[in-house]
């Protein structure tokens, strides 16, 4: 061991001590998309949801096709996954929503209650001593006395008030400084859901400015979590107006949403959302410094939505002291390539899989950058084989415009911004570099003129 190293080795163990820090476990589990028809729709029609969408390429058994929202098995197999790999000091679940099929849509009110009582029921068996807490995403059933009295085992009288009009809630986690604020991003979707959830006269807006607000007053860290995040998907020529709906946020709900994570950047410590069936990542800047990161969970469906991916569930690892994210590992079912069994296996963990020194807005910013390269497809070719959950590993038809538009997706979570990004790499790439302080330039002037 050189000196180097000594030092490095000796200041990590006073770290250690000095920080204390509690390690604790979270799942992130998202876009289940159960469809209790799985079985009827596969033998007499197969699970073509969309018109014109015949083809069956790779349809080979029971979880194995990817124009099929999940089955029971699959979701049970998901459940039992999750309970086997339980760690002792896993500490809650967060669940974003999605819980029905897309194709469920014109069942009546109980039939869709009844499919969301039953995976309900698996979570609360798989996690017996941990709470589960459900954010509502626009494929499922609106915020209501029924919703109440099934999900009252994992939320505290408070968080039922505000859930039960507005679908919105948070929880203070008793032996730490975190606090989860749980959203109903349909109600900033325009979607089905047109008030705003008033509860006391009060919006969701309001409610979570004030909820922030007094985080910040109690030295609290906040996770922010929904079904749907800022930003756009890159897929479908979001960040048009017309792109929203599906779940999408209004271009003016997206706007408001970036002001206030700005506004409260100190006081995040994590955004994690789902709906977009894809593992991949959003970065909020404040005057050219990424202040605010988001962590996009895969789908466990298999269906996906625009492209195809393998179903995921998501390990936090984190201090469970502070809320700091300290890592993840991903996990995935190979649905084509499994042979009859269902096995599910490691992904990547990622501050492995991407050489991250840390989870930070600042090191997730150095991420997209190397996304960005051209030169060197590395980490591009990990992130895309990641955001497709390795349903694809071949990314070469991904060429310089496409890693552009990857690179804009997670760098603009503004709609403006990122159609400004895309139609103009130049500037992309002028804007965020390093911006030289005046008094700089200023002290370099003076130096100039005085020799
Ligand atoms: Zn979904």
């Amino acid at each position: 061991m050189n000196l180097r190293n000594l030092v490095v080795y000796i200041t990590s163990l006073l770290w250690l001590n000095l920080t204390d820090a509690k390690i604790g476990y979270f799942w992130h589990i998202t876009d289940l998309h159960y469809d209790p028809f799985h079985s009827s729709r596969e033998i007499h029609r197969g699970c073509k949801y969309n018109r014109g969408d015949t083809e069956h390429g790779h349809r080979a058994g029971r979880h194995r096709d990817h124009t099929c929202d999940s089955s029971w098995s699959l979701i049970q197999s998901a459940a039992a996954f999750m309970a086997e790999r339980h760690p002792d000091t896993l500490e809650f679940v967060l669940w974003t929503g999605d819980i029905l099929s897309s194709s469920m849509e014109h069942e009546s009110e109980e039939t869709k209650l009844e499919a969301v009582r039953n995976v309900t029921d698996v979570l609360s068996r798989t996690f017996s001593s941990q709470f589960v807490f459900p954010a509502l995403g626009h494929n499922d059933p609106p915020p209501s006395r029924r919703l109440v009295d099934m999900w009252m085992q994992w939320l505290p009288t408070e968080a039922l008030q505000t859930f039960e009009t507005g679908g919105y809630y948070t929880i203070e986690q008793s032996r730490s400084k975190l606090r989860i604020v749980v959203l109903n991003s349909v109600l900033w979707a325009g979607g089905a859901a047109k008030t705003d959830g008033p509860h006391r006269g009060r919006s969701q807006w309001e409610w979570l400015e004030h909820v922030l607000s007094k985080a910040r007053r109690k030295n609290e860290m906040v996770y922010l979590v929904a079904h749907a995040g800022p930003g756009v998907d890159e897929r479908h020529n979001a960040g048009s107006s017309s792109a929203a709906g599906g779940g999408e946020l209004t271009p003016t709900a997206n706007t408001r949403l970036l002001h206030v994570i700005r506004a409260f950047s100190d006081v995040i410590a994590g955004q994690f959302y789902g709906h977009r069936h894809a593992d991949t990542f959003r970065l909020v800047y404040s005057e050219g410094r990424p202040v605010s990161w988001a962590l996009l969970g895969p789908s466990v469906t298999p269906r996906g939505a625009g492209s195809m991916s393998n179903p995921g569930l998501r390990l936090y690892k984190f201090d469970s002291n502070t809320g700091k994210v300290l890592d993840y590992t991903q996990y995935y079912l190979d649905v084509t390539n499994t042979r009859g069994e269902v096995h599910w296996a490691v992904e990547y963990n990622l501050t492995q899989y991407y050489g991250l020194r840390e989870v930070s807005a600042t090191s997730l910013d150095s991420l997209a950058k190397k996304i960005r390269n051209f030169h060197d497809r590395t980490t591009l070719t990990k992130y895309v084989t990641a955001l497709r959950v390795r349903h694809v590993t071949d990314v070469s038809d991904c060429d310089a415009a496409c890693t552009h538009v990857h690179f804009c997706a997670i760098t603009r979570a503004d709609f403006h911004e990122y159609r400004t990004c895309v139609r103009n790499p130049a500037s992309a790439l002028a804007s965020r570099a390093p911006q030289i302080p005046a008094a700089v330039i200023l002290y370099a002037f003076l130096i100039l003129i005085s020799c």
